[in-house]
């Protein structure tokens, strides 16, 4: 059920086009800077950014408990507004969101006030919103671990006898994760096909997109204290999109025994705002039925899946961006409250700014899966563009653009795009 804040019938006085996927009912955190302002705190309200450092320089937020607001909002990350937890996340989400709603004339009827506060997100640079701790990459897209595991292993045993108990993941790198718009270099390696006796150094031929959602952590847990399944909604802060590129030739050589490597951890993408948790309240779904049963520390009351439209869009240089996947967060046999117990069920501690990506989000229909190297089959089958071009991999100059949103009782509620650039090698 909607709470007050995510309620259909609220209007902010900033003027929404209907399908805007910045309505007031989400109010989505950022970084953002301009020529003249440092980085800072930022909520995104229709084609604007509501600036919080300078609203709590002003006192224009209704005084929230435990919220020292002069200090958290004129940081250069969400990590110190994020670590002081849902109640005060749920009281300033409350705050803003009158400040912005018809019947607050603040600033509504301050012109010079909204002037300083508010800034066309045309004119505003978008950086990382949070100070990544620690990246995990989960892998809990049943359709996508199946594809994988015809193509790379056995097609008589895709799926390996843990997946179904284990939400399957590993440790990613934090360094090279990088915002949307942060362009990448084809990365090069050791490079070995089935056909070759030994491996040759090169750049990847078989550069890749993956098509995933992040949650980040707001409020961590002690080492030695798991986080339960059904207290999610007290750690994770929100969501983003991520696209987790991949080298497919490069993986495939090294990920015996120990898992991805240097064929990952070139670069991953986000996307700059943050849809809190709360935000995404009325999307929340029971997911698909898990059978076997889970183990008890796994199972969870209520529904924790997410219902969230993902596309992905494929730009050639020079050339009109092409639509070439349409899957759903949904998807994921694994929810968020599962992911999260499990990762911290051994005592392992996660801390604010920890981020977690779900795994490649592949659909049952073709036209959902989330990576060329399933919609090509390898580079068996490939596809093609309607310029008439073809790809089977990510060729030099193409720009892949990932965008997240869902309609409901009328309101968009939408996460912004994630896009990326592949630059030639740097040999
Ligand atoms: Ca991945």
């Amino acid at each position: 059920m909607p709470n007050a804040h995510t309620h259909p019938a609220l209007k902010s006085w900033i003027p929404v086009p209907a399908d805007h996927q910045f309505p007031i009912q989400n109010l989505p955190y950022g970084i953002f800077s301009t020529a003249d302002l440092s980085p800072r705190v930022g909520v995104a309200i229709g084609d604007y950014v509501l600036d919080l450092h300078e609203i709590a320089m002003l006192d224009l937020l209704i005084p929230v408990k435990g919220l020292p607001a002069r200090e958290v909002f004129a940081q250069p990350s969400l990590n110190a507004f994020m670590a002081l937890g849902p109640a005060v996340w749920s009281a300033t989400r409350g705050a803003i969101s009158s400040l912005l709603s018809t019947n607050n004339t603040t600033l509504q009827h301050n012109q010079s006030l909204r002037d300083k506060v508010l800034l066309p997100q045309s004119e505003v640079q978008m950086h990382l919103p949070i100070q990544i701790g620690d990246y995990t990459d989960f892998y809990s897209s049943m359709q996508h671990a199946t594809n994988v595991g015809i193509m790379f292993r056995d097609p008589a045993n895709a799926l390996l006898p843990n997946w179904k108990h284990i939400p399957v993941g590993y440790h990613g790198r934090a360094s090279s994760v990088v915002v949307s718009g942060t362009d990448l270099h084809r990365p090069q390696g050791q490079l070995k096909g089935p056909a070759d006796a030994v491996p040759k150094f090169g750049a990847s031929r078989k550069l890749d997109f993956e098509l995933e959602m992040a949650w980040v952590v707001g409020v961590g847990n002690p080492l030695g204290h798991p986080i339960k399944a059904d207290q999610w909604r007290d750690h994770v802060f929100g969501f983003c999109i991520f696209n987790d590129w991949s080298a497919r030739d490069i993986q495939s050589w090294e990920y015996v025994p120990l898992g991805p490597f240097l064929g990952k951890n070139f670069g991953s993408s986000l996307s700059p705002w943050v849809v809190t948790a709360e935000a995404l309240t009325p999307f929340l779904i029971e997911g698909q039925e898990q059978d076997p049963e889970v183990l008890p520390y796994l199972q969870t009351s209520g529904p924790t899946h997410l219902d969230i439209e993902l596309e992905v869009w494929l730009q050639p240089a020079g050339g009109q961006a092409h639509k070439i996947s349409q899957s759903n967060y949904k998807h994921l046999y694994w929810s968020v409250a599962q992911q999260l117990a499990h990762h911290t069920v051994n005592g392992c501690n996660m801390r604010p700014g920890d981020l977690c990506a779900s795994g490649t989000i592949s659909g049952t229909e073709r036209s959902s899966w989330g990576s060329l190297l399933e919609l090509s089959w390898n580079g068996t089958e490939p596809i093609t563009l309607p310029d008439g071009a073809t790809r089977t991999f990510l060729e030099d100059g193409d720009t892949i653009i990932m965008k997240a949103y869902q309609d409901l009782n009328g309101i968009r509620i939408g996460f912004g795009e994630v896009r990326g650039t592949i630059l030639p090698t740097v040999s």
